[in-house]
């Protein structure tokens, strides 16, 4: 089948990191034009206006938003009114209502929106689940500890309102436990560190009412963590790597150490929506989200600085 033609708004550093090579190599997918005040993609149209882009080139029918959180509702509403399917980063929005909103949009307009969770295309999630169903789940614990001035530099809009802070990596997790566990329950308690000169915490522990507990940290220096180990009637299990290792009873039976195919994975999906007309829009990892940061107590610790 013919490529199908694609825009890429915002162009940082997850567009260059994963968006821009999983296009490259894509057979569904040909990336038509940019939308960036500062990057371009060598060979390709670029734009600094988002509605000049819209009116410019009514031949690319679906625009995939690279933008943070904050930005990114106009956008996407302007290109759901302009007939264009749409695909989010995670998260899909600064909040639910965004989202439920986009979704409705989406529906009147008759176009495909995908919110994309890119952590559930990790190498050993699909095979964690498949072990997973038919046995039963007595307990899990989640530790996503990382160093937020390696993976985000000078990103101060991870600690302005709605940026989320740790839940930023701390939703990738979520989005892995409530994709391979088919009950996850509900967030019970959370305590929740903000720096004292930010709008958004630094690091977060949840309680769930299912035994489920989880630990996210930015300031872990050194070797990083992103570990969901599970206690199961047939013994333990554990997803590292971010979903990218499966073992069971600690011997490796599944995955891979690389995380190139996350971005591929989404945009074969994204092609079987627009195909389709179907849309894919699972909000439970950011329910929990939204719950911990209604639910949590908070505790002020030292300022950040990049
Ligand atoms: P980023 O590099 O800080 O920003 C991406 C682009 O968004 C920037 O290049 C900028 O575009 C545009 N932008 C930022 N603020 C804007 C504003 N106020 N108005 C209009 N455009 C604005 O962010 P990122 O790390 O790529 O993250 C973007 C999204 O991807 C987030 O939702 C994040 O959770 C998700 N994500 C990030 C990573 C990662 O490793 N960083 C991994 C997975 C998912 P121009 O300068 O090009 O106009």
């Amino acid at each position: 089948m013919p490529r199908e033609r694609i825009a890429l708004v915002g162009i940082g550093k997850i567009a260059r990191d994963q968006h821009v090579p999983a296009l490259a190599a894509s057979p569904d997918w040909e990336l038509a034009a940019t939308v960036s005040r500062s990057g371009t993609v060598e060979g390709v149209e670029a734009f600094t206006d988002f509605a000049a882009m819209l009116e410019a080139r009514p031949d690319i029918g679906t625009v995939s938003l690279c933008l943070p959180p904050q930005p990114r509702y106009p956008y996407a509403e302007a290109a759901i009114r302009a007939g264009r399917h749409v695909m989010l980063e995670k998260p899909p929005g600064q909040t639910l209502a965004e989202v439920h909103c986009l979704r409705a949009l989406a529906d009147a307009f008759g176009v495909s929106l995908y919110a994309t969770w890119h952590s559930r295309m990790a190498a050993a999630v699909a095979p964690a689940k498949a072990w997973l169903a038919g046995r039963v789940v007595t307990s899990a614990r989640i530790v996503w500890r990382e160093d937020v001035r390696k993976w985000h530099p000078g990103q101060d809009w991870v600690f302005e309102p709605g940026g989320m802070g740790v839940f930023d990596p701390g939703i990738n997790a979520l989005s892995i436990l409530t994709e391979i566990l088919p009950h996850t329950g509900h967030v019970t308690g959370a305590e929740l560190e903000f720096p004292a000169n930010r709008d958004t915490p630094i690091a977060a522990r949840l309680r769930f009412s299912e035994n489920i507990t989880a630990d996210f940290d930015w300031r872990q220096e050194g070797p990083q963590t992103w570990d969901i180990e599970i206690e199961t009637d047939a013994g333990p299990c554990a997803l590292r790597l971010g979903g990218n290792r499966f073992e069971v009873a600690g011997r490796d039976v599944a995955g891979e150490e690389s995380i190139m195919g996350e971005y591929p994975a989404l945009y074969a999906r994204m092609a079987e929506l627009v195909r389709g007309s179907q849309s894919e829009v699972d909000l439970a990892p950011m329910v929990h989200v939204a719950d911990a940061l209604t639910l949590g107590r908070r505790v002020v610790t030292d300022p950040f600085h990049f």
